[in-house]
This record gives structure tokens, C-alpha cells and sequence, in this order.
């Protein structure tokens, strides 16, 4: 069975989807979670299992204020079963199976390696819109890189990050600030503009592309590059 990506909801319904990457990371989810419901908006949290397991609590609040949590993978790297890794530690504490998944450094020879990613008990989740926000340090950037984005529309999934993998404390607590700034105005622009902001599991992913070996590592590093190569050619 062929790798099938979703990037993108029905373009009929007026939803627009908000996901946020490597969390929970407390307290920079909290913020960003707090924005969200006094606007009356929902999210999905792509979190990774080793942050859920150190912050297990955080975790909660994200489903206790009534987002979507999502899978991404255990430590963000290119290991066999991280993702399955990450399910046990989050099905664990939610009691039901993780819907949606995204592959980190978008390395979808991670999911080839994946039964879970591979499965159709699960669904791979991209972006149509991907300001590259861990990588801006004005919030005004993002902002425009979200409302000026030429794929922003109906069914648009938004890539954002609410933490980092890395180890580093203070990296990871600053790294989101920019963000978390930006926050207030692009859920006040996009509710303007007469969308819903919804969580992934308030949204029917159509048109799903299937994935081919050469878009690897679209966002990735050179040593994750090499990596990927690695494992695609050990896995074909
Ligand atoms: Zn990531």
C-alpha cells in the first residue's frame, strides 16, 4: 500500500486548521492554548512522546481544553517505530488511538518504516500553508507568512510549533515567543476573514497525494538528509 499524505480539508467548509509541532512544551503550550480558547478556536498539538512522558500534565491540559493531540513521533528522530513508540506513550494516558500523525523534518521514509504510519488506523498529515515559524524572530513575519500565504483557504492546514526537540531548556522556551506573539493576530484575522479554526478531528482531509522518494527531506538539515538517505536505501 502506497504512502498517502493529507495537506489539506475539504475546500467547501469554511475550517481552517491551526497544528502545533514538537510540544507539550510548558509553558509556551499553555499560552498558546489560552489565545486559542478565549477566542472560542480549537487546535491540534503534535506532540512528541519523550516531552509527554517528562510532561504528562501538560499533555492533559491539551486535551482537557478540548484540542487534538497528534503524533510526532517519540524523540524526532529517524529511528524504526518511533512513531509506534510515541502511540503506546500517548494512547496510554488518552485511552483511544491517535488519529493523525507528521512525519518530523516532513521524513516520510520514517512512516515507510512505520506499521503504525503505514496502517490505515491513523492519518499522515502535512501542511498547505507553512510559514516556517521556528525560524522567524518577528512575530509580524509570521503573520504574513500565514495571511500572505497564496495556499491559505478553506480546508488550510497551518505548520506551527509550539516548542522544539531539542534538550536545550532555553531554546526551547524562547524558540516559540515569536509565535506566541503572533498568536492574538492571526486567530483575530482568520476569524474575521469567516473561518473556524478547528482541531484535525473537526476536519475531513480529502485529495490525499501519494508520496513519492523524491520529495525527502524537503526542511531538513544536511546531517538529516544523510540520515534519510541511509534508512531510504535500507528500506527499499
Ligand atoms: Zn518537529
Amino acid at each position: 500500500m502506497p504512502l498517502m499524505i493529507y495537506d489539506h480539508g475539504r475546500r467547501d467548509e469554511m475550517k481552517i486548521a491551526l497544528t502545533f509541532d514538537d510540544g507539550p512544551n510548558p509553558p509556551r503550550t499553555d499560552q498558546i492554548m489560552q489565545i486559542l480558547e478565549s477566542r472560542g478556536a480549537r487546535g491540534t498539538f503534535f506532540v512528541l512522546g519523550k516531552w509527554v512522558e517528562r510532561w504528562p500534565e501538560a499533555f492533559m491540559r491539551i486535551l482537557n481544553g478540548g484540542h487534538t493531540e497528534a503524533n510526532h513521533s517519540h524523540l524526532h528522530h529517524a529511528h524504526q517505530r518511533d512513531f509506534d513508540h510515541a502511540e503506546a506513550v500517548l494512547s496510554n494516558l488518552t485511552g483511544r488511538p491517535t488519529r493523525h500523525l507528521r512525519a518530523h523534518y516532513f521524513n516520510y521514509f520514517t512512516c515507510l518504516v512505520s506499521p503504525l504510519a503505514m496502517s490505515d488506523r491513523i492519518q499522515v498529515v502535512d501542511s498547505d500553508v507553512n510559514p516556517a515559524d521556528w525560524d522567524k524572530t518577528d512575530p509580524q513575519d509570521i503573520i504574513d507568512g500565514i495571511l500572505g500565504h497564496p495556499s491559505l483557504g478553506p480546508g488550510s492546514i497551518i505548520d506551527l510549533h509550539d516548542s522544539s526537540e531539542t534538550e536545550d531548556d532555553g531554546l526551547r522556551l524562547a524558540r516559540p515567543l515569536p509565535l506566541v506573539d503572533a498568536m492574538p493576530k492571526i486567530v483575530d484575522e482568520l476569524q474575521a476573514q469567516g473561518y473556524e479554526l478547528v482541531g484535525l478531528d473537526d476536519m475531513t482531509l480529502v485529495d490525499p497525494v501519494v508520496w513519492q522518494p523524491d520529495e525527502r527531506g524537503m526542511y531538513a538539515s544536511p546531517e538529516i538528509q544523510a540520515e534519510i538517505r541511509s534508512l531510504g536505501s535500507a528500506s527499499a
